[in-house]
């Protein structure tokens, strides 16, 4: 927080959807539900208690179903979260303890739903599965849901904003953001979310702006206060003076103008000036993303988390399942290329329904991804043989995680051509003959890239890991956020050691981590002649509009430059120093590096 010599604030949260707005806010009240009493209820009334748990569980499970039937076209592909409210709804542990907890204390049904919620979030708080400990938004969600409907506590009717508004919130859940008129909201403000919480979602792919997680700006924030919300820099500014507010509608309008001609143009080709053609392509995660990828100019799928199919179900889904998705997805890329990255489980994606009878200390170092793939041959199969049917339908090639030895892409190729003789047998249609890749994201595989690209057809630069395992830093990790740098010179050298080796046995080199969708690394990744950058859909135009204003042999030369540097610091101070004027228009720059002083 810091304060100016107007009565200006200024906030620092997460840039969650890029963009500036500048209006009034409206603080949406938590009213009802923040306050819980605990009640004695006589054993006569027990049942009556219960009762009225169980009606406020299902006055929340028709509320959901409504907002699904209610969600716009644009926003159904959202629309499994509130599926997974629902089933949250009757979960044993949920449901089946808060009416256990009513009877045995015999107390109301808003504290025993309090205290029931307060246990499961203690659990999932000690879990080493990210992913689960993301749940307990989802848990907080539904909970305050049954609270409303049980309090009778008035929803604060967020369909009657009528006219054009900043919202903060404590957090929004989807069936909040449900009920806006998104036509009316300029941004969105919240104390907690992230990037990847549902609201950020939601407005990324609204194009509203949006910073979250900054803690405290419920409590800064009042209705009608004009504040700016910079989704670009993660910034809030609170009674900005006339002088920001002119500052930053320049900025706005300079974004607006940009993004209307960078969206204009994604279809156009990647190509440096010099004609040095990089494919953009999208990471998807679930099927549905596809359109995402498409809508935004994709030369394809660069990075298809197949793992994530395997995450939202609950148990593993058989071949026809993965069969029909995986065909569809090719079919909607057709002619494009998908990527299919075989199962990457564990490390931090468990999953619930298969939990082998161990522990792992370090599950980022343990029996994840093709290593597990490999230790449970006929659970690999049942994705090996479905990747194969579905690649007679389209353009499609395999891409192995975590390879850290020789004999995993043996043995994998190994398991291809069983899948592919028990495919014969079936007299099942498939294609065998297509490309096999993998991820380099372990150190080892780095150094062993001479060795490994014979007997593959692509690498694909996993910068997320690769930065994780060679740095020594849990990606996961907050505390040590700060120095998971993919400009380091180690990680740097490595990019080029790998490419290097790929360009020699003339095998594809692609990245498909976090790195390949920031313009800010784009001429350092063209300069080691990268060809394919993958990346969240939302960001393919602006990477291929940096490419476009590249030229490749000056990209060359820098590089080879910032090879001989030692410092992260210093290759960033180049990086801005040769390329900074297209940043600054690219990322709209802080206020300060805009003033000429140093941010
Ligand atoms: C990576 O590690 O860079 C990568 C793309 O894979 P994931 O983020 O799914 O581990
Ligand atoms: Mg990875």
């Amino acid at each position: 927080m810091n304060v100016s010599d107007t009565r200006e604030l200024k906030l620092y949260g997460i840039g969650a959807s890029d963009g500036i707005s500048i209006g009034q806010a409206y603080l949406v009240d938590k009213k009802g539900v923040d306050v819980i009493k605990r009640y004695v209820i006589q054993e006569r009334t027990l049942a009556n208690e219960i009762k009225r748990f169980k009606t406020a569980v299902s006055k929340s499970n028709n509320e959901l179903r409504a907002v699904i039937e209610a969600s716009p076209e644009e926003l159904r592909q959202h629309a499994n979260i509130y599926e997974t409210h629902i089933a949250l709804l009757k979960d044993k542990m949920l449901y089946g303890r808060t009416i256990a907890y009513i009877e045995k204390e015999r107390v109301n049904a808003e504290w025993a739903l309090k205290k029931v919620i307060a246990n499961i979030k203690l659990i999932f708080q000690n879990m080493d599965d990210s992913y689960l400990r993301e749940r307990i938004v989802d848990i907080e969600h539904v909970s305050e849901l049954i609270l409303r409907n049980l309090v009778g506590a008035k929803q604060e009717n967020l369909a009657d904003i009528d006219r054009r508004v900043i919202l903060v919130a404590d957090d929004l859940s989807p069936a909040d953001t449900s009920q806006i008129n998104l036509k009316k909201i300029m941004g969105f403000i919240t104390d907690g979310g992230s990037k990847t919480s549902h609201t950020g979602i939601i407005a990324r792919t609204l194009g509203i702006p949006a910073v979250m997680g900054l803690e405290t700006a419920t409590r800064m924030i009042n209705t009608e206060d004009i504040i700016i919300a910079d989704g670009t820099q993660g910034t809030v500014i609170v009674h900005p003076s006339e002088k920001t507010i002119l500052l930053y509608q320049e900025r706005q309008n300079r974004f607006e103008q940009r993004k209307a001609v960078i969206a204009r143009n994604c279809d156009i080709t990647a190509e440096t000036s010099d004609g040095f053609r990089v494919k953009v392509m999208g990471n998807i995660e679930l099927p549905e993303e596809v359109v995402a990828v498409r809508d935004h100019g994709g030369d394809g799928i660069g990075l298809y988390r197949t793992e994530f199919q395997y995450l939202r179900n609950h148990a593993f889904p058989g071949e026809a399942t993965l069969f029909n998705s995986y065909k569809d997805v090719v079919e909607k890329m057709y002619p494009n290329q998908v990527t299919f990255r075989t199962l990457d489980i564990n490390g931090d994606k468990v999953l619930r329904y298969h939990i082998d009878n161990y522990h792992e200390d370090n599950p980022a170092l343990g029996l994840r991804a093709i290593r597990y793939c490999l230790k449970h041959p006929n659970i690999f199969k049942i994705q090996l043989r479905a990747i194969l049917r579905a690649a007679a339908y389209g353009n499609l090639r395999i891409l192995i995680p975590m390879i850290s030895n020789c004999f995993e892409i043996k043995e994998t190729r190994r398991l291809l051509d069983e899948a592919a003789a028990s495919l014969a047998a079936d007299g099942l249609l498939y294609k065998r003959d297509i490309e096999v890749g993998i991820m380099i994201e372990v150190p080892a595989a780095v150094i062993m890239a001479d060795v490994m690209a014979p007997k593959v057809d692509f690498f694909s630069l996993g910068t997320n890991d690769l930065i994780q395992y060679t740095l020594a830093i849990d990606r996961g990790n907050r505390q040590v956020a700060h120095l998971f740098n993919p400009l380091h010179p180690a990680i740097v050298r490595m990019l080029k050691s790998t490419a290097d080796m790929a360009h020699k046995h003339n095998i594809g080199i692609f990245i498909c981590g976090e790195m390949a969708g920031d313009p800010l690394y784009t001429p350092l990744l063209v300069g080691l002649g990268i060809k394919e950058l993958s990346m969240n859909p939302f960001t393919i135009p602006i990477i291929k509009q940096t490419v476009r204003s590249l030229n490749f042999k000056e990209c060359q030369q820098f590089t080879h430059e910032i090879l001989q540097l030692a410092d992260a610091a210093e290759i960033a101070k180049r990086l801005q120093q040769n390329f900074g004027a297209m940043y600054y228009e690219e990322a709209d720059v802080c206020e300060e590096t805009v003033n000429g002083k140093t941010a």
